[in-house]
């Protein structure tokens, strides 16, 4: 296999960008994950050659054989991670090392090349700029980026693939919530589970979404915003919704989420929160926690908040739990303080309003 290379982007020219009034147009309420930029950057991975050919160019269809790997055996996996517009005008992103580094770790677990942290970061970097022109001018907006890859080798039988390419994309996001986050309501997952010990859920990638499809419908179907999953074994420990990780605050000041255990994907915005509610003189317990304690908890007021966290809606309350045996509220069923607080604090932090101590975020220009 080839060294890492540093990587050489080579930039194709755009024959037809989206014209300026037409673009807008289209990021003057831009929604989530409906409109995209004018460019894309990929780079291709072979086994004799390794990491190659890094462009960033027009954003175009991908042309795949049908025997392309990713197509029948799921050989695939992704990030997100959104670029933020600073209080002094920059643009700049948040942790992108740690997309990076679980970018690799995903990779590892789907038997797929890693791409050097600096490749991914860089490759984020380049998109973002090439595309500041597409920064939604909407109060709360971002540049969400969406790096994968996948496995295109045509082949059939079943073993990692021997070419792979990345890609990534980007997509303008208006504030996910238009109204600050209002609570949602979520519905216990009774007859699926999202993932097994020793199975991938831990690895972002597209197959724990599209086995989480059903369930999610369901919850819909049901009236529920969200979907949450409970551990494969027992049935009984919560694990976290489909995209997103769960927090649960008690009246004591105490601070539960689920430990990582591989069955749970590790968000960045959870180890942020973790990290910020301990700074706050939170006691925080990584431990796991059952559903039954929860609707008790919920009752007797000795939890008084919930909340979900994820780079695409940062934080979310949690309202409302709702399951095939009856229902119940959380504290007064609307957004807690404890997790308006720490959205504040989080989201301070990313627009560059406030100090940055740990170094998360890091400037593009
Ligand atoms: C991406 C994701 C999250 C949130 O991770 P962040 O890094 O905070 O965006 C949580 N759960 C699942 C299943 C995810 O795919």
């Amino acid at each position: 296999m080839a060294d890492a290379p540093i990587i050489d982007i080579a930039r194709l020219p755009h024959p037809a960008p989206v014209p300026g009034a037409t673009r807008q147009q289209a990021i003057a309420d831009p929604g989530f994950g409906k409109v995209f930029t004018d460019h894309m950057l990929t780079i291709e991975w072979s086994e004799d050659r390794g990491w190659h050919d890094a462009q960033l160019g027009p954003r175009q269809p991908i042309p795949l054989d049908p025997a392309a790997s990713v197509l029948h055996y799921a050989q695939e996996i992704f990030e997100g991670l959104k670029a933020y517009r600073l209080a002094d005008g920059s643009m700049a992103l948040f942790r992108p090392d740690r997309n990076a580094r679980r970018f690799n770790e995903s990779a590892r677990r789907l038997a797929m090349p890693e791409l050097p942290e600096a490749a991914f970061v860089e490759a984020c970097r380049a998109l973002a700029l090439a595309d500041r022109d597409w920064f939604p001018p909407v109060d709360g907006g971002s540049l969400y980026l969406r790096p994968f890859m996948f496995a295109t080798e045509a082949f059939l039988g079943v073993r990692p693939a021997k070419q792979y390419k990345f890609v990534v994309i980007a997509s303008p996001a208006g504030n996910y919530f238009k109204s600050g986050a209002p609570a949602v309501s979520i519905w216990v997952a009774a007859d699926h589970t999202r993932a097994a010990p020793g199975g991938t859920g831990a690895a972002k990638c597209g197959g724990n979404y599209a086995a989480s499809l059903v369930p999610q419908a369901d919850a819909i179907a049901r009236g529920h915003d969200q979907v949450v999953f409970l551990d494969a074994a027992e049935r009984r420990w919560i694990e976290e919704l489909g995209g997103m990780n769960l927090f649960f605050v008690f009246a004591d000041g105490t601070l539960i989420t689920p430990p990582l255990t591989g069955t749970i994907l590790p968000g960045i915005t959870r180890d942020s929160l973790l990290l910020l509610a301990r700074e706050e003189g939170l006691t925080i317990r990584e431990e796991r926690y059952a559903i039954d304690q929860w609707r008790d908890d919920a009752e007797s007021g000795r939890l008084v908040e919930t909340f979900a966290c994820g780079t695409a809606a940062v934080v979310t309350p949690v309202g409302r739990v709702a399951g095939e045996d009856g229902a119940f509220t959380i504290g007064s069923g609307g957004p807690g303080q404890t997790t308006q607080r720490l959205r504040e604090r989080l989201v301070a932090i990313q627009r560059g309003a406030a100090p940055d101590p740990h170094g998360w975020v890091m400037r593009l220009d």
